[in-house]
């Protein structure tokens, strides 16, 4: 380490500020580069300094690119990260990596806290609602990465290098022929050999650079990581010469992440394990600057299952990678956290079997239960999950939920709720209230495609598109159960004499009491109980199936189920 600051960084303002002929070729250039930048690491140090946080606080950060929508993978990251800070009473935030201009897509960065907002995912400092070590945008950090950059020119930990797209295709060429590792290191650096009056000479001409790091490292020698995920891995040291600055005076991505991650204080660097192979260089940046290492956790991969394969949930063949598309569908935000807290951590489940009520985030993750070998991504389990925490909801929670839902991805379904809330609530509550509710829905979007015929202009829609009758039964046979049911329909009692009142109609009409008697001996009876309730359940409905029947011929009331039976009878007189 020593090798890398030998020198008391003050010597450079202090000859600075005495001029340039008590300057060092090394200052000549740094100054040559960043002639604005006065701030040094030490400034920068003070300026952000460690977070005062109780013991066993950490600091978590998300950093998304502005690429795009979010990927279900990155809530899945940004979630964890997030709980991790906040059961320990830390601190998360939100950088943005902009520093890749060509892929940025505008707006995408407030898509993201917008999206992740939904989620309850909201951080202690980010670039909407600042904080102390910001920007955080690192777009807007330049002079902070110039003034380290500036540093490690003096110190020769970086120079630049004005090797173009042709020259680097040429040692590429010769290190593939020649089976040699591939990049720019050792004897293929080729500008670490230019003398400091070449590169003041090229840089006053107005030659195009970038700048690398001066890597002291070897690959013959091995390097350790501690990952708290992973425990103890072995790399090969880094030895090449990375590009820190690109031409366009922008950070590289592990650059800043070095910078950025030392000075706004991040404890933990959870991030995807496709960063894993990047350490080597990580772990040689940090030595040269002389930053402490943060403890690095690589989160698993989303996976997915295709054709029995294992392979990365992909943004360009799966919708699921996007969680644009769980909200459009409208699962619950509730379910969809749920399932992701069971991608986190193996125990989460059977924890959940037996704290069915208490809050899910009462659930304290750690690291050591996090799966190393990629995260298989399940929607049957997150339908499944889905369905569960729908049914177990309050009437009042699901039809707010579902009309926010609505008023953002269906006006249609948002016109409806709004038409009498009451109604769409009793409607909702049908089984829900009890012990076990029925699982009817596993989102948002299922709502009205199975309630709709509760509403009069739908069920004229279902009744004009005709009546599926089964063919068994003549329109003679339907108009006098339709009729008798108009009498003597039991609208008046609870439901199991409801239930046993129709049961008697039916067997009077020779449908048998129980399914099996009817299989035993068909040529007794006209069907079962089943078809004789189908028949009513047509003609009140327009459908064959919906929710719990007494619940839904009580919400409609007598009057309009008598109207629909009329109107039954009418349709199948013709
Ligand atoms: N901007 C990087 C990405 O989107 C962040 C990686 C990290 O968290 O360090 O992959």
């Amino acid at each position: 380490m020593l090798y890398y600051f030998s020198k008391n960084i003050e010597i450079l303002t202090k000859n600075n500020r005495l001029g340039v002929d008590y300057m060092t070729n090394k200052e000549k250039i740094a100054n040559l580069i960043f002639p604005e930048i006065l701030e040094t690491i030490q400034d920068l140090e003070k300026k952000y300094p460690v977070r005062d946080l109780e013991e066993g606080a950490i600091v978590t950060r998300f950093a998304p690119s502005p690429t795009g929508f979010l990927h279900t993978g990155s809530l899945f990251t940004s979630l964890v990260s997030w709980r991790f800070a906040k059961q320990t009473n830390g601190v998360f935030f939100i950088r943005l990596e902009d520093t890749d201009q060509k892929r940025e897509i505008k707006g995408s960065g407030e898509k993201v806290l917008e999206q992740l907002n939904i989620f309850g995912v909201n951080p202690d400092e980010s670039y909407l609602n600042g904080g102390n070590y910001g920007p955080y945008v690192q777009s807007e950090r330049k002079p902070i990465y110039h003034s380290v950059i500036k540093e490690m020119l003096v110190k020769g930990i970086a120079y630049p290098c004005f090797c173009s797209h042709d020259d680097l295709a040429e040692t590429r060429k010769y290190q593939e022929e020649n089976k040699l590792l591939p990049g720019y290191y050792k004897e293929f650096a080729k500008c670490r050999t230019l003398t400091d009056e070449e590169v003041i000479e090229k840089i006053t001409k107005g030659d195009s650079y970038v700048i690398r790091f001066k890597s002291f490292g070897d690959e013959i020698n091995k390097v350790d990581l501690y990952d708290a995920i992973r425990g103890h891995i072995q790399f090969p040291q880094n030895m090449q010469d990375i590009v820190i600055m690109k031409s366009d005076l922008l950070p590289t991505y592990h650059f800043a992440h070095a910078v950025d991650d030392h000075f706004m204080r991040t404890t933990h660097v959870t991030r995807g394990e496709e960063w894993l192979s990047s350490v080597p260089i990580h772990l040689d940046l940090f030595e040269a600057l002389d930053f402490k290492l943060p403890i690095y956790c690589h989160f698993p991969v989303i996976m997915k299952l295709d054709d029995g394969k294992r392979r990365k949930l992909s943004k360009r063949k799966d919708a699921e990678a996007s969680v644009d598309y769980f909200l459009e569908q409208g699962y619950p935000i509730t379910g969809f956290l749920e399932y992701l807290m069971t991608l986190a951590n193996s125990n989460f489940e059977e924890w959940r079997i037996q704290n069915t009520e208490i809050d899910l985030f009462d659930f304290s993750l750690t690291f050591d239960k996090m799966s190393v070998d990629g995260a298989l991504f399940d929607l049957e389990k997150i339908k499944s999950i889905c369905k569960d925490r729908l049914s177990y909801m309050n009437a009042d929670t699901f039809a707010n939920e579902a009309l926010k839902y609505a008023k953002e991805y269906n006006k249609d379904f948002e016109e409806v709720i709004l038409r009498d809330l009451n109604y769409f609530k009793s409607i909702i509550n049908i089984e829900r209230d009890q012990p076990k509710p029925r699982k009817d829905y596993e989102k948002y979007s299922d709502v009205l495609p199975i309630i709709d015929f509760m509403y009069d202009d739908f069920y004229q829609d279902l009744f004009q598109g005709g009546l599926e009758f089964n063919e068994r039964y003549t329109k003679e046979f339907l108009i006098e159960i339709l009729e008798e049911y108009k009498v003597n329909n039991g609208l008046n009692l609870e439901q199991d004499e409801w239930f046993a009142n129709l049961k008697q109609m039916a067997v009077d009409k020779k449908f048998a009491a129980r399914g099996k008697d009817f299989k035993k001996r068909p040529e007794e009876f006209v069907g079962t109980v089943g078809d004789y309730a189908e028949i009513l359940r047509l003609a009140t409905c327009a459908k064959k199936n919906t929710p719990n029947f007494y619940s839904v011929l009580e919400i409609l009331g007598k009057e309009k189920v008598l109207e629909r039976i009329n109107k039954t009878i009418e349709y199948l007189k013709g």
